[in-house]
């Protein structure tokens, strides 16, 4: 027995050796650095790992690997087992007791961050192909706020998880280092909190908010598009935490290139750092996604359903979870199972335009001002005269229809109007279709023209 175990400790040192030349070092590092081997059984091996999140996404990503490879070297086929090992905990706990062990832990040293959504955690965080450059560098610096990638722009299409990410980085921070200050902010929050001390006459206690903290993570940076003003104030924000060497990570729906009206040394700033992208899932990470999702609801879904959803939605994780939660509803409501025909009825307008990209303000913007011979910069400007009014009117209520933007990111495309504004738009829309029989027409042509464009 005591020779078996030896030789399995040999086999599993040449198994992660074999590994290792498989994949990137730094890729090797995040995730097989903190792992011991500490024992085996009747063909098994035990492990311990730091966390139940390494643990799942070892499991995930590479078990299926190292199994094989293990199976290779001993010729039998051997299980791997992990336990969580919390370096402070004492030898012997098993998982549940590290889990009990971190609650305690959070709950003595601090509750929760006032600005962070507690449920965005690098732990529901599922990484595939997509966006594992940009969860790695977020992890990395979680590790190490301040001292590695800093600034970081994380950027990619709505619903992909930029906003998860940069409050995990926070979360994370906020539980593992106590002492750091933490500030997490969208970038209309800080414009107007920035307004806001200018008209109370109380700067100096804003600058202090965002200039005195450890890690500032500033969301959806393309929103400070024709905001000289908090442009100016960010300026001088950057390079006070730069100076400092605080760690800041910023978030955008574009890259930084193509963010408009953004200064020159605003924009700079932005790219000095590292820049990384998320991508849409592909379909075995939606499946990976929307299982968790699954799980953690508590739910009964056949795989076959959970399968045709991520067929057929390809989009975003946003979408993703709005079906499930549509089809979830819908089986409460009227108290059914979920079947594969039901899911296909209750879904036929998500499955609707299965390979659509999201539809964009701006292809809207310019489609409409086509259509009515206008300009597109006018169509977007301040102007108010009368031949811009309605079909800018048009525009702001295809933009609600079509996107997933709320008013105040609808107001902001439009020369930075208030979301009322759009609000007031949609209800004329809706207000002139019910007396007016041509509206109706106006916006099916226009609806075609938008999907035909948006390639
Ligand atoms: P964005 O800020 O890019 O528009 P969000 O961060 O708001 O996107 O993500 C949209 C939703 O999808 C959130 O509920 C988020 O938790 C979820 N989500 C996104 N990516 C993932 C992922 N890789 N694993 C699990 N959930 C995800
Ligand atoms: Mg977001």
């Amino acid at each position: 027995m005591e020779s078996g175990k030896k030789s399995y400790e040999a086999f599993w040192k040449q198994a992660l050796k074999d590994l290792m030349d498989d994949i990137s070092e730094q890729e090797f590092s995040t995730w097989f650095r903190g792992i011991e081997y500490i024992g085996s059984g009747d063909s098994q091996i035990a492990l311990s790992v730091p966390s139940s999140f390494i643990k799942d996404q070892i499991s995930q990503r590479y078990l299926t690997k190292i199994e094989e490879k293990l199976a290779e070297l001993a010729g039998q086929e051997l299980a791997v087992k992990f336990s969580i090992q919390k370096k402070a905990s004492s030898k012997g706990s098993h998982e549940e007791g590290g889990r009990l062990q971190k609650a305690e832990e959070t709950v003595t040293r601090k509750r929760q961050h006032p600005q962070l959504n507690k449920e965005y955690t690098f732990e529901r965080f599922i990484i595939g192909e997509s966006n594992s450059f940009a969860a790695n560098a977020a992890l990395a610096i979680s590790r190490n706020p301040g001292t590695g990638y800093n600034p970081c722009l994380i950027y990619g299409g709505v619903g992909l998880g930029k906003t998860h990410l940069v409050q995990a980085i926070g979360n994370s921070v906020y539980h593992e280092f106590p002492d750091l200050k933490v500030a997490y902010v969208t970038v209309e929050t800080f414009a107007n909190e920035f307004i806001l001390s200018i008209q109370k006459k109380t700067g100096h206690q804003f600058k202090n908010k965002y200039r005195l903290v450890d890690v500032l993570l500033i969301d959806d940076i393309q929103f400070l598009e024709g905001k000289e003003g908090t442009q100016e104030e960010l300026f001088h924000t950057f390079n006070a935490l730069y100076d400092a060497n605080k760690q800041m990570l910023f978030t955008s729906d574009r890259p930084v290139a193509e963010i408009r009206s953004l200064s020159d040394r605003l924009r700079s700033r932005f790219e000095r750092g590292l820049n990384v992208d998320l991508q849409p899932p592909n379909y075995e990470t939606r499946m990976a996604i929307l299982n968790r999702k699954v799980e953690e609801k508590k739910v009964n879904i056949p795989d076959e359903v959970v399968e045709v959803i991520c067929r057929n939605i390809n989009t975003n994780v946003r979408d993703l979870e709005k079906a499930l939660t549509k089809l979830i509803a819908y089986a409460e409501l009227v108290n059914k199972n979920i079947t594969l025909d039901i899911a296909r009825q209750q879904l036929k307008d998500f499955f609707a335009q299965p390979s659509q990209k999201n539809i964009t303000i701006e292809l809207i913007q310019k489609i409409v001002s086509d259509y009515f011979g206008l300009s597109y910069k006018d169509l977007r400007g301040k102007r108010r005269t009368k031949a811009v009014a309605f079909p800018r009117q048009v525009a702001m209520y295809l933009s609600r229809e079509l996107t997933e933007y709320s008013t105040t990111e609808v107001g902001a495309e439009f020369g930075g109007r208030d979301h009322t504004t759009v609000m007031h738009a949609c209800q004329k829309i809706e207000d002139r279709m019910k007396l007016d029989p041509n509206i109706e027409p106006t916006l099916q042509t226009l609806l075609k023209q938008i999907k035909e464009n948006n390639v």
